[in-house]
């Protein structure tokens, strides 16, 4: 474990993942942004695991905002929707918290039971492993924290890492 800086660690892999993303589709765009605590203290942790887990996180979220852009798209009801994503870090008494919203479609109730298991996917065969959010919750689970998940149909969706300070 080492102490990280966790708002930088979120800035470089937002934009890795964007670039990532437009690397392998031209047609890729979503805008992004981090909310950055700027008194957010270092945390003790296994940077290269919470940087997975940050990177699935958003990858997912980049993902589901293009895919609602490109429903909208399909059925020309496009209007002024954009695509979004963000993170934010909050330092709160005993923990660190760091959320990746996006305002994709959301999860369904029956789904949302299932994000976690290994293995489980929406996403068309090549594109999605469904093992992001099992590794990630279980790394987030060694490192003494919570993963959390809130969605709303149609509006979008909010994961929440909550690393406490003193592990
Ligand atoms: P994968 O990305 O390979 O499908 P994950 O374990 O990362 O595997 O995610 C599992 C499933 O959870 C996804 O296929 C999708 O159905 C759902 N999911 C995860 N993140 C989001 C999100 N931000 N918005 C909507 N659905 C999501
Ligand atoms: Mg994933």
């Amino acid at each position: 474990k080492e102490l990280t800086d966790i708002n930088q660690l979120a800035d470089e892999f937002l934009r890795l993942s964007y670039h990532g993303l437009r690397a392998k589709d031209k047609s890729f765009f979503a805008d992004f942004h981090l909310d950055a605590d700027p008194n957010l203290p270092k945390v003790e942790v296994i940077s290269q695991e919470i940087g997975r887990v940050l990177l699935n996180l958003i990858n997912n979220a980049f993902y589901a905002a293009s895919e609602k852009k490109n429903l909208l798209e399909e059925s020309g009801n496009l209007g002024d929707f954009k695509p979004h994503v963000w993170v934010a870090t909050k330092n709160t008494t005993e923990s660190v918290k760091i959320s990746v919203g996006d305002n994709g479609n959301g999860i369904p109730d029956d789904i949302k039971s299932k994000i976690f298991q290994p293995f489980f996917t929406t996403k068309p065969t090549g594109s999605g492993t469904g093992l992001g959010l099992s590794m990630s919750f279980d790394i987030v689970k060694a490192h003494g924290g919570e993963l959390l998940v809130e969605s709303e149909i149609g509006k979008g969706t909010v994961f929440s890492i909550i690393l406490p300070k003193k592990p």
